[in-house]
């Protein structure tokens, strides 16, 4: 199966006028290349004029996704922007425990297991982030910290939930940086990832995906992963050379 891309805009670009044209270019990826899925997560206040390109421009492998979310429904929460609004405004993804805003926000273990729920309650496809800063070599990889950040995310779960999640592994000092994981080691960890969801009994519908310093260059290595299902890129999706080629690299892949 082609990996599935993920692009996270971050807190870029400053005006809706450039988001728009930014997001055209993903609009005729998505047209040029119909068979690899694409989804776009821009800052909250773009969704709206976003979901509407989108819709008139009625391709299908490209959707929409928020950065973050409320850990709580609706209420008294200045600033906060729920599930069901994300919903509401046309997002299918939500990105959550990203390590900059676990820093941002001193986020603990329980409060980003609130956000997941939320993100299921509000029937959002939750894309977790997991990572830290120490695994540069493979005897470095901290497994007792990956471990906790997927069993206390993954805590509370209904039991009927069989829809699908994305579980993004990316290493705090790959990101932004220049600099990817190698290879063996996204390997050993994307399997290990495995491992931890098949205890939960969550391991069919999950997809691992690795994000850390993923573009035009880095790709070439990358796209050889077997354990996995695709990446979340930062820095390159506001590239348009760059995120065209990556795609154009996955498309290729055999
Ligand atoms: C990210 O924001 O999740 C990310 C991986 O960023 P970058 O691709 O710039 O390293």
């Amino acid at each position: 199966m082609l990996k599935k891309l993920f692009f996270n805009w971050k807190m870029n670009p400053a005006s809706l006028s450039e988001a728009s044209s930014l997001f055209t270019e993903f609009i005729s990826l998505a047209q040029f290349q119909p068979q690899i899925s694409l989804v776009v997560l821009p800052p909250y206040v773009y969704l709206s004029e976003l979901n509407q390109q989108l819709q008139t421009s009625g391709v299908t492998n490209l959707k929409l996704g928020a950065q973050d979310l409320a850990r709580y429904s609706a209420g008294a929460y200045t600033g906060q922007i729920s599930g069901q609004m994300l919903k509401n405004m046309g997002c299918q993804y939500v990105l959550i425990g990203h390590s900059e805003t676990r820093e941002a926000y001193q986020l603990s273990h329980e409060q980003i297991n609130q956000k997941l729920l939320q993100s299921l309650e509000s029937g959002l496809v939750p894309i977790l982030c997991v990572g830290h800063q120490s695994d540069k070599t493979i005897t470095e990889i901290n497994y007792p910290e990956l471990s906790e950040q997927v069993t206390t995310a993954l805590q509370n779960l209904p039991t009927e939930w069989q829809t699908e999640f994305y579980l993004a592994y990316e290493p705090v000092w790959a990101i932004g940086t220049g600099k990817t994981a190698t290879n063996p080691i996204i390997e050993e960890v994307g399997q290990f990832l495995k491992q931890e969801l098949a205890k939960l009994g969550l391991a069919k519908q999950v997809g691992i995906l690795y994000g850390g310093s993923v573009d035009d260059v880095s790709i070439q290595e990358l796209v050889k992963l077997q354990q996995i299902d695709g990446f979340l890129i930062g820095g390159a999706s506001l590239k348009p050379e760059k995120f065209k080629t990556i795609a154009q690299v996955v498309a290729n892949q055999v």
